[in-house]
């Protein structure tokens, strides 16, 4: 494990203690959050060493990597991802029309597999093996483990990490990476948590999406805006993802342990997203950056 007494977005030494939050996912520890004095970031502390980060996921549960769901819950998710593909490629279509595009942590590539289909290049990056070989074979495409993934210089349009940049240890290094990968004015599309909403104010500690210690850093509007600046890229706007709110509204009752977790849960979650149509803090959001023409 390792303990973080430095803030890796504005290397600051101050960082207060948030609460303590238990890994609902099986694990039972309890890991802190620290919320940096400078500039609001919040970190997962200790975080699991690389090595170590593999047995804190749960494969059965970790539905994007699942071809066939299993339980109720994730079933209900598998449908809402249909719908949900089509919000994200009508959000995508505000930056850009058609092109190249890399999904940074595809999973079995449902995402690229939908957006092919609707005349996208596709090519992607993942770390499990099984769900690569999955999402090879449904687009034909090039899919990267990891570490093979190098320098494709000014190569996509669009390159997306759908909750995937809070999972990566070394998040700066591969968001370095990614920007040499896209053309001038091509943009990264980062979806991740948003711990400024309705909802994880509700929920407190029970709030699924802290999901430590998979969950590595929590993000919100300001870091983000402060890691565009450090990483030299225009800051182009935030989009919210409305069944992001209603699916961890639901997994945070159930956090809860409250009865009828399942109706209490969607009823916060629509609160969260009317809430989010005023105060533009979505359950999730999505920032997009553009790389300087
Ligand atoms: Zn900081």
């Amino acid at each position: 494990m390792k303990s973080e007494n430095q803030c890796p977005v504005c290397g600051k030494v101050q960082l207060d203690k948030v609460f303590d939050v238990l890994d609902f996912r099986g694990s039972n520890e309890s890991f802190s959050l620290l919320r940096c004095n400078e500039c609001s970031f919040v970190l997962t502390s200790p975080r699991p060493l690389d090595n170590e980060l593999g047995k804190y996921y749960p494969k059965s549960t970790y539905v994007s990597h699942n071809e066939k769901p299993t339980g109720v819950f994730d079933r209900i998710y598998f449908q809402v991802q249909k719908a949900n593909l089509k919000d994200k490629l009508k959000k995508i279509l505000r930056h850009s029309k058609t092109g190249a595009l890399l999904d940074y942590g595809c999973g079995s590539g449902s995402f690229l597999g939908f957006m092919q289909q609707n005349g996208w290049k596709v090519e992607g990056v993942e770390l499990s093996k099984e769900a690569a070989e999955i999402a090879r074979k449904r687009t034909d495409s090039a899919i990267w483990s990891p570490d093979e993934f190098e320098i494709q210089p000014n190569k996509y349009d669009v390159i997306s990490l759908w909750h995937v940049l809070e999972h990566l240890p070394d998040f700066e290094r591969v968001v370095e990476k990614l920007k040499a990968s896209l053309k001038p004015g091509g943009v990264l599309l980062i979806a991740v948590p948003n711990h400024k909403s309705y909802d994880a104010h509700y929920f407190g500690k029970n709030w699924a999406a802290w999901d430590v210690p998979i969950h590595l850093w929590h993000f919100n509007r300001e870091v983000m805006m402060q890691l565009a600046k450090n990483w030299n890229m225009n800051f182009e706007e935030t989009l919210p993802m409305p069944f992001d709110a209603f699916y961890v509204s639901m997994l945070s009752a159930q956090n809860k342990k409250k009865k009828l977790w399942f109706l209490k849960g969607a009823l916060r979650g629509l609160i969260s997203n009317v809430k989010a149509k005023s105060n533009k803090e979505a359950s999730s959001l999505i920032y997009i950056l553009k790389k300087v023409v």
